[in-house]
């Protein structure tokens, strides 16, 4: 096991008590920041969010179980920048695609 992914199971360990009931990761603001989801998806925030959700999945798409491509899916945006564990889904490229076009979103 190397150093980093130790710092990673501390890490998770750590934030073990907030997954469900809160949010996974406030922001420190707490503040609703108005940038495009487009660049939202390039903060810190949403980079560790998506990582524990990735790990919270397992690294597999909840539809089809593929590990390939994989990319985290927002179920509401009602609670960006402060989400909770079910507000978000993993799911490989063509499932997401696919979602997206069946919701029309
Ligand atoms: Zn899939
Ligand atoms: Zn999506």
């Amino acid at each position: 096991m190397s150093k980093k992914r130790n710092a990673w199971a501390k890490f998770k360990t750590r934030n073990r008590h907030v997954d469900l009931r809160g949010p996974i990761l406030h922001d420190g603001s707490h503040q609703k920041k108005d940038i495009p989801y487009s660049q939202y998806l390039f903060t810190k925030h949403w980079i560790v969010v998506r990582r524990l959700a990735l790990e919270r999945a397992n690294h597999r798409c909840s539809i089809c179980e593929s590990t390939h491509s994989l990319q985290v899916h927002h179920l509401t945006y009602d609670n960006l920048w402060h989400e909770y564990a079910n507000d978000l889904t993993v799911l490989c490229d063509s499932c997401h695609t696919m979602l997206h076009a069946s919701t029309g979103r």
